[in-house]
């Protein structure tokens, strides 16, 4: 083992992502792979060896490992989507003892989208509006993806409002002209899309998108791989992957 490198332990490490981080962790010189979990195994039987926990596994799991992060010293990485309000709180609990980057993302390009949707959001105003769509495989399992809320969580703090009060999940029925003051949030499932985002912003006379469409889940697994080098130097407390990048200020 060289002392510079950083140890790692992947939890969720037969799923999709799992089996993404494994194989670009292996080639990474910068990167020890102590061991891969899954369901079966138990992270205690390694976690003295690692510096960084990376996990991307289901949102039940996270809160219990960052506790367990918490009383080992270790620090974490959190890709898992779909917590509760509940869970988010154990994690920013977590984060006041040990490093946690926490992302519903670990794109470049996403992060990138993040930003330019906040400047949008902030430059169009109350006269556009605003819907996101969300499109992934047939196999996932929550709904709207992380990536999506957080699309909408940048749209309802630039007007001011909270995610939950302003966003609309999807529309049926008798639903009348749209309010102004609404986020419309869509998800699409179906076949093996790996992960497509658009924000709309339409007035009357012009209407601008921005999306993004990852191809490949390499691309988030050498993202969660950077911020597990990055998150290991760094003091306590919760970042995203947009303070990795240093796309924040
Ligand atoms: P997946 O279903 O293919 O894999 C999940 C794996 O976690 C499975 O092997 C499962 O057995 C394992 N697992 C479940 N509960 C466990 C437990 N208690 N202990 C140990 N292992 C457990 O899912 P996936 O496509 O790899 O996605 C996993 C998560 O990552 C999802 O929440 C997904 O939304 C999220 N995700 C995030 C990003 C990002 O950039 N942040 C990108 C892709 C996926």
């Amino acid at each position: 083992m060289s002392a510079d490198k950083t140890r790692i332990i992947i939890v969720g490490s037969k799923g999709r992502m799992g089996e993404a981080l494994i194989r670009l962790a292996s080639k990474d010189p910068k990167l020890e792979l102590v061991a891969g979990v899954d369901k079966e195994d138990n992270v205690l039987d390694y976690i003295d060896r690692c510096d960084v926990l990376i996990e991307f596994a289901h949102h039940s799991l996270s809160a219990e490992l960052a506790k367990t992060a918490v009383e080992r010293g270790k620090a974490l990485v959190i890709g898992t989507t779909g917590h509760t309000d509940e869970e988010r709180q154990t994690i920013a609990t977590a984060a006041q003892t040990i490093p946690v980057v926490f992302a519903p993302n670990f794109s470049v390009g996403v992060n990138l989208l993040f930003y330019l949707t906040k400047i949008a959001a902030e430059t169009l105003g109350d006269e556009y509006d605003e819907e996101v769509v969300e499109m992934h495989h047939r196999l996932k399992l929550d709904a709207p993806s992380g990536t999506a809320r957080h699309l909408g969580e940048i749209l309802a703090d630039a007007a001011g409002g909270s995610y939950d009060a302003l966003t609309l999940h999807g529309r049926h029925g008798d639903v009348g002209a749209r309010p102004k003051r609404v986020i419309g949030m869509h998800a699409l499932r179906g076949g093996d899309v790996v992960g497509d985002h658009t924000v709309h912003f339409s007035t009357v006379g012009e209407r601008i998108e921005l999306t993004h469409r990852a191809s490949s889940r390499d691309t988030f697994a050498s993202g969660a791989l950077r911020a597990s080098s990055w998150v290991r130097a760094q003091q306590p407390g919760l970042y995203s992957m947009q303070d990795v990048l240093g796309l924040k200020g």
